[in-house]
């Protein structure tokens, strides 16, 4: 038996993967037609599956502090991705994850029902999509 100080119920991991899935799906639609208009990208920050607010990339770092009824997270956002500075939350999970730079990506911070996403792919120097074949 694996006791873990997490209270998750089964169904709140049910909620939770429901929810990231319709969210995949979502930005996997949006960024079909998205892509060709150019538009900048947006942090967009949902709690309880809710879309609470929507951030452009500015051009310099900024800091966002998204605060709940479930605690506060503080967000760093800027041209090289978005990543998650403090939380207040038990895991920390959120605050070690690896900074966003794309649309499919996504910190979610369990404990506070949180989930960032970006609208589109930040244009970072080492993005790996236009890599050309070497012909040998
Ligand atoms: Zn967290």
């Amino acid at each position: 038996m694996a006791t873990t100080k997490l209270h998750l119920k089964p169904w709140d991991g049910i909620v939770v993967a429901l929810l990231l899935l319709a969210a995949a799906v979502f930005f996997a639609l949006w960024q079909k037609d998205g892509a060709s208009l150019g538009t900048p990208p947006a942090v967009e920050i949902y709690v309880d599956g809710q879309l609470m607010r929507t951030v452009p990339i500015p051009s310099h770092k900024e800091e966002v502090r998204i605060e709940t009824a479930y605690g506060v997270n503080l967000l760093h956002i800027g041209p090289e991705g978005v990543a998650m500075a403090e939380a207040d939350c038990a895991s920390r999970d959120c605050v070690h994850t690896a900074p966003l730079t794309r649309a499919d990506g996504a910190i979610a911070c369990l404990p506070h029902r949180l989930l960032v996403r970006l609208s589109g792919n930040l244009s970072t120097k080492d993005a790996p999509e236009e890599v050309d074949v070497v012909a040998g």
